[in-house]
């Protein structure tokens, strides 16, 4: 029927042959019979009549039937319609592609054992796969429902209101009692959302397994090394003891009284870590927190004779745990003042920009490399072991640091040279700071 080998101007030559051929047919009948012009109009209109139906027969096809074969044709509408029908065939093959790939795609995401949730720009939800429906609860009937309304968590309403998306958060699950859940938002598109949820209960036991053993070991070496400490340090003050043991002896106490101070360290973490800090929105009189810091630090310093500095630019006091706060800051305090050599300065500050507050704490100590910068915070992270215990330091105090901090929705910022110093930077956000 179609040659597509045949140039346009093939078949329009085959159009002017057929309108030549009706004209001397209907011009020779009309000759024949005397009326030779009126047999020419004959012949146009019968010509005009064939491009009439074959435009209908072309119309019909698109609109009614665009699925069948097209209409057998002649000529220019020949062309016309195999470069139609090519087109669609091409459509049609890339339009099952495209099915087959969306089919595919839902298959698999329907297989996987996290939740999948599509979240449109207004909140509301799109899709999710049958997993979502088995950890998150979701009915055929939520379609449309807003996510807030369906997964009723103040945390996960904090964590889908915020800007950037991070670690994700954490849920106990209230579609089965007892078991946990992992939920991580990512952007895409306009503003719509998708929520990958997973179930983390083997995860969260595993976790809350050690957080108990290592609060129950604390707990029950307490006792143990109070009873030690306490014969220590009666035999040390024996007036008639012995020469030969008292080196030995001073030095168990030593250690005894290290071992001390990482138990407390250990049990302050494990309290932290399991029940938080309850009412942590006391205002705290920052200028007085200040002189105390200055007073414990001047202290301290006696045996390091640093040059000490303290000043106050804001008129802001801070929302929190007043003891919890004060034992942070004051950590950072006396890691400055005995990781500085002899003689050097330590400066502490408290200021605000009106966005946030800021409590910092400046050295001019041995510093420390880029690389350990991250891993300072990590429970018995050490840049120099010796030194550090050479010191008297457990390994816990920026670890403590950090979970105070997360505890008033504030975190440390940490930047340092080495040989140069270093500046602690605690950063507090607007909600915890009070006007004077
Ligand atoms: P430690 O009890 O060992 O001091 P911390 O958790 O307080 O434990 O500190 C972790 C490590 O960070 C320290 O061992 C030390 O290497 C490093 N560090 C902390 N503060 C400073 C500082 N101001 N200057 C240099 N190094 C520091």
């Amino acid at each position: 029927m179609i040659d597509s080998q045949t140039s346009l101007f093939g078949f329009v030559q085959e159009d002017f042959g057929r309108l030549l051929a009706l004209l001397l047919l209907c011009g020779g009948l009309g000759w024949l019979l005397g009326f030779p012009w009126s047999g020419i109009i004959l012949g146009l209109l019968v010509f005009l009549w064939l491009q009439w139906r074959a435009l209908y027969q072309l119309y019909r096809w698109i609109r009614f039937y665009p699925n069948d074969l097209p209409p057998d044709l002649k000529g220019v509408w020949s062309a016309l319609v195999y470069n139609i029908y090519r087109i669609q065939v091409s459509e049609r093959r890339a339009r099952e592609n495209l099915i087959s790939i969306m089919d595919r795609a839902r298959a698999s995401v329907s297989a996987l054992d996290e939740a999948v949730v599509l979240i449109d720009r207004q909140c509301l939800l799109e899709w999710w796969n049958p997993a979502a429906e088995r950890l998150l609860g979701f009915k055929a009937g939520d379609q449309g429902r807003n996510i807030l309304n369906l997964i009723r968590s103040p945390e996960f309403a904090r964590y889908f209101e915020q800007e950037q998306y991070g670690e994700g958060v954490k849920l106990a699950s209230w579609v089965q009692a007892g078991r946990f859940l992992q939920c991580e938002l990512t952007r895409f598109g306009q503003n719509d959302r998708i929520m990958v949820a997973y179930d983390i209960t083997r995860l969260h036991n595993l976790e809350q397994m050690r957080k108990d053993f290592v609060a129950n070991v604390s707990h029950e070496l307490r006792t143990p090394l109070t009873v030690l400490s306490g014969y220590l340090e009666t035999y040390l003050d024996l007036d008639d003891l012995n020469p030969r043991f008292r080196r030995g002896l001073s030095q168990m106490q030593q250690q005894a009284r290290r071992m001390n101070n990482l138990v407390n360290d250990l049990l302050l973490l494990s309290r932290l870590e399991n029940e938080g800090i309850r009412a942590n929105r006391q205002i705290i009189d920052m200028p007085s927190l200040m002189s105390q810091l200055f007073a414990d630090a001047e202290a301290y310093n006696a045996d390091f004779g640093h040059s000490l500095h303290v000043d106050i630019d804001s008129h802001s006091n801070l929302l929190g745990a007043e003891q919890e706060i004060a034992s942070a800051l004051s950590n950072l305090v006396t890691n400055a003042i005995k990781y500085t050599p002899k003689g050097g300065t330590v400066s502490l500050r408290w200021w605000d920009d009106g966005k946030q507050g800021y409590f910092s704490v400046t050295d001019s100590g041995i510093g420390i490399d880029a690389r350990h910068i991250p891993r300072l915070t990590e429970r018995f992270y050490r840049v120099d072991s010796g030194r550090s215990r050479e010191t008297g330091g457990t390994g816990l105090g920026l670890a403590i640091v950090k979970h105070v901090l997360m505890q008033h929705d504030a975190h440390l910022e940490i930047s340092s040279t080495v040989g140069k110093g270093s500046t602690f930077t605690a950063v507090f956000p607007a909600e915890r700071l009070v006007q004077d």
